[in-house]
């Protein structure tokens, strides 16, 4: 099962007006940015999909659900993740279809008034490339025994198979029921779920099933402690017998084998339905008790396997990432065996098999795992020798499953995740070759050949590198590569990977999501006995993605001069720009770090870690709380050397200038004494997605008076890093097989850059631009920028142009002052580094610019001075398909 429990995909239940008071009122209060909130929050927290009902008597549902569905698509860090359309209202339900941009899931369909109308709303979800939840209902009522949940699956598999309905996207729903709950009938419940998920799996084959998991445990409510366990009981049973997903409460699950054993043991009587005396439900009430207001257990500090033998003291150390002797332990290992090679193949493999295996089951996390690999490193380190010595004897070498060629794409920069990605691979005995960063394709491909690589990653985290990765794959085609080509990274999408990378290349594409399902599809790749089906799967997935697109599965949009039409009409009579302190730029060099410690948002770090949880709560969580508080234990004390030993320094810049918008899209700049000649043009863009009445099409030049209001409004801009002097103690940690530390290091630097970014920003608000002397706020709201105005930076979704860093550097002087320098993608260097404008008007917020048309693209590369092809380049990330192909045909 191990692969299955780190599969198991969370679908995020808050966005229901159904469910939540909370969000009911949002929306019935057209408070429609506080409800994207909800769903963002779902998201940042590890939603992988996101279930939206707006089903409620008092609303108009169809024109709430195609209004908050539109808000969405227009939110990258939301729409990442699949929507699933939830009404019992069919008219809602398509209108829903309509707007989402990946691939929708519905939420429900039955046989609940027979065949006809549930096979007219399979096709009409078919014609959208959707899934569909098919609720085991039949005419009759709902399945409750096994015996009726496979009846009704198996016959609404077959009636949707037989009418072309692809299986992959049929996702059964057999009715989680609440078990214990004093009605005998109802005792078998639990297993009857867990029953039909096993021979829903066996004989309906690629169906998906999911649950409602919180009806399980309905009659403990008000008992957290009981009702988590029967939660992780149930899904260890249900995802062992084959349930894909399910609305669970991921930060509230305990990890299974944390349960106390006599709680555990009760609970699974019940769910199993395991006692024959019938005194189950009697049995956990009594003990539940106990547990009542109380949460998580305690562990004591065990020094105990110290006596072990040694080749299990070894496992115990590689499990539990303990390097304080494992070089005295190897040593004292290999004098055991005979040959060197012996240790690697015996304790040390086994040990990190083990690793393997609890991090796919989901009982490890990401920085336990970093830490057991620098364990295996550093064992594997004092053998080499050793094993070079002999090897000169016999020719032997460790077998390794297969090799992972991992690079960074050209004019790139992103490095941790694609580190992780490479330690948890090897963990996992692959050979892992990092060719590192900006590499260009011909390197990549040269070294592919050259190291006998089974499989190629790339990674990239700014927008560019999507195009560089295209053309990566052209080059492997070109090439006749083979080799199965894997894509990641911050802004890689497997909708990008459907529609540009996977056509380049005429082999096995994959788009994976983060480290932790690295392994899973690797492991589906290189065993012969999965990789045809495996990749037949995917190239399917994305064909479906791709047909979907075709079939004008995209949004509706907008004309430009309608865009414009409806922009933000701001009151510029009635508005006093503030002045700034200063005009021109003014340079930070260096900043003191102490002063940013306070600064940092540590959300982001942990999920850097792939631990899904909100600061500080994240800490006490029931599942990774004891590894998150572990992880910030080293954080904080790999910051205090930070800063004592000056391992790092901050360096930033910021610049104001007097500025106008010409009412549309560019924002003129303004030299401090003349303002005649404008000193540069800032070249924003304007969101062109269909949106519904009365609601305008942003452009970040609405946030700046324009020209013919007569006023001298102001902008500003920022470039800081806390990257300099990183490198070399990064090689040191490297030199020690010590990747926690290098990436932790990283992951810290990072931190630093965002808190200094913050605080700057802080200090123009209160000082330098100075509109809000006198603003306080506490740490919660200056993490959710409730501040007035905004730092958008260039790349990011409301201006995603990456091309007008080099105006903002050059205006900043941003190289010379804070030694930042731009790659040819324009990524910075070093990478902890942050820039932006500053926009100060109390109206401005954050937003994402979404497609961009033909009509646009051809006013951009008129406004800016620069050819269509040029302009294509630029922009091509976020252009539509359609803009992206005409624009092709243009320059042809
Ligand atoms: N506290 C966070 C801050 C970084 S994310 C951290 O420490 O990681 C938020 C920043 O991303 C914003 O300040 C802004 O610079 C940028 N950003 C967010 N949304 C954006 C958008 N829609 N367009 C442009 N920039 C955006």
């Amino acid at each position: 099962m191990t692969q299955q429990q780190a599969m198991f995909i969370n679908i995020g239940e808050r966005t229901n007006v159904t469910g939540s008071a909370r969000f009911k009122k949002l929306i019935m209060n057209d408070e429609y940015d506080a409800a994207l909130e909800v769903a963002r929050q779902q998201v940042e927290n590890g939603a992988q999909i996101i279930d939206v009902n707006m089903d409620e008597g008092l609303l108009d549902s169809k024109e709430a659900m195609v209004t908050f569905l539109n808000l969405i698509a227009a939110e990258p860090d939301i729409a990442r993740v699949p929507i699933m359309i939830d009404s019992s209202k069919w008219d809602v339900i398509e209108a829903g279809l309509k707007c989402v941009a990946g691939k929708g899931i519905v939420n429900s369909i039955s046989l609940k008034e027979g065949e006809e109308p549930f096979l007219a709303q399979a096709r009409l979800i078919r014609a959208y490339g959707a899934a569909a939840v098919v609720m085991a209902f039949d005419e009759t009522g709902q399945a409750d025994t096994a015996e009726r949940k496979i009846a009704i699956c198996t016959r609404a598999y077959n009636l949707l198979t037989k009418n072309g309905f692809p299986p992959e996207d049929i996702i059964f729903d057999p009715n989680v029921f609440a078990v214990a709950t004093g009605i005998e009938e109802h005792d078998n419940y639990g297993v009857d779920f867990i029953e039909a998920c096993r021979e829903i799996k066996r004989t309906l084959p690629h169906a998906k099933i999911s649950g409602g998991v919180s009806n399980l445990s309905f009659s403990f409510r008000g008992n957290e402690p009981v009702r988590e366990a029967m939660h992780s009981v149930f899904l260890y049973h249900a995802v062992q017998a084959g349930m894909d997903m399910g609305i669970v409460n991921a930060g509230q699950l305990t990890v299974y084998d944390d349960i106390p054993t006599e709680l555990r043991d009760r609970v699974e009587d019940v769910i199993l339905n395991r006692r024959t005396d019938g005194q189950g439900a009697e049995r956990l009430l009594e003990i539940a008790v106990e547990f009542h207001g109380q949460s998580g257990t305690k562990r004591v500090k065990d020094e105990s396997w110290k006596q072990l033998p040694v080749v299990e003291r070894i496992e115990h150390a590689l499990v539990h990432g303990i390097n304080a002797q494992i070089v005295e332990d190897t040593e004292e290992a290999r004098q055991l065996f005979d040959r060197p090679l012996q240790v690697i193949e015996g304790p040390l493999m086994d040990g990190m098999n083990r690793v393997g295996d609890l991090f796919g089951a989901g009982k490890m996390f990401l920085p336990q795992v970093v830490k057991s690999a620098r364990v295996m490193k550093q064992a594997v380190a004092h053998l080499i020798p050793f094993i070079e010595a002999a090897a000169e004897a016999s020719g032997e070498a460790a077998q390794k499953k297969g090799k992972i060629l991992l690079a960074t794409v050209k004019g790139d920069v992103h490095d941790i995740g694609k580190n992780i990605v490479g330690v948890v691979l090897q963990c996992n005995n692959y050979d892992v070759v990092d060719l590192g960063v900006m590499v260009p394709a011909a390197k990549i491909l040269d070294a592919a050949i050259a190291e006998e690589a089974d499989m190629v990653g790339l990674s990239g985290l700014i927008t560019p590198s999507l195009d560089e990765m295209v053309y990566v794959a052209e080059e492997m085609k070109r090439r006749k590569f083979i080799l199965p080509l894997l894509i990641g990274g911050a802004t890689t999408s497997k909708l990008h990977t459907a529609l540009r990378i996977d056509p380049a290349y005429e082999n096995t594409v994959v788009h994976v999501l983060d480290a932790s399902r690295a392994v899973g599809v690797v492991g589906q790749l290189l065993s012969k006995e999965t990789r045809g089906d495996y990749s037949a799967g995917v190239s399917s997935e994305y064909e479906t993605l791709r047909v979907n697109r075709r079939k004008g599965g995209g949004r509706a949009a907008v004309t430009l001069a309608d865009a414009r039409a409806s922009k933000v009409k701001l009151d510029w009579r009635s508005y006093q720009p503030s002045v700034p302190t200063f005009l021109g730029t003014k340079t930070f060099a260096p900043f003191p770090l102490d002063e940013l410690v306070d600064w940092i948002d540590w959300t982001p770090f942990f999920r850097t870690w792939e631990l899904a949880g909100v600061y500080p709560k994240i800490l006490d969580d029931a599942v990774v709380g004891e590894v998150a508080r572990g992880l910030f234990r080293d954080a904080h004390a790999m910051l205090k050397k930070i800063v004592d030993e000056k391992w790092l320094e901050a360096r930033g810049v910021i610049g104001f200038w007097p500025a106008q918008s010409n009412g549309a899209e560019d924002v003129n700049l303004f030299s401090a004494d003349g303002r005649n000649e404008p000193l540069a043009t800032l070249q924003f863009l304007r969101q062109q997605v269909h949106k519904s009445e009365g609601r305008s099409h942003l452009s970040l030049g609405d946030f700046v008076a324009p020209q013919d209001s007569g006023l001298t409004d102001y902008i500003g801009g920022f470039a800081v890093t806390t990257g300099h002097g990183i490198d070399a103690i990064v090689a040191e940690f490297e030199k020690n097989n010590d990747d926690y530390n290098s990436i932790l290091l990283k992951a810290l630097a990072d931190r630093l850059a965002e808190a200094f970014a913050e605080k700057m920003h802080a200090m123009v608000r209160r000082e330098y631009w100075g509109y809000a002397p006198d603003e306080a706020m506490d740490d919660t709201a200056i993490i959710r920028e409730q501040y007035r105005g905004i730092r958008p930076a260039p790349g990011y979704p409301a201006c995603p142009d990456h091309s007008q860093k080099p105006l903002l550097f050059s205006l900043l002087g941003a190289e010379q002052a804070a030694g930042i320098s731009l790659t040819e993608s324009h990524a910075m260097m070093p990478t902890a580094a942050v820039s932006g404008w500053y926009f100060g008007h109390p109206e401005a917020s954050y937003f994402g610019i979404g497609r961009v048309e033909l009509d646009q693209l051809e006013d951009y590369a008129a406004r800016s001075e620069v050819s269509l092809d040029v302009a294509r380049r630029r922009l091509s990330p976020v252009l539509s398909e359609e803009a992206l192909e005409a624009s092709k045909q243009a320059a042809a």
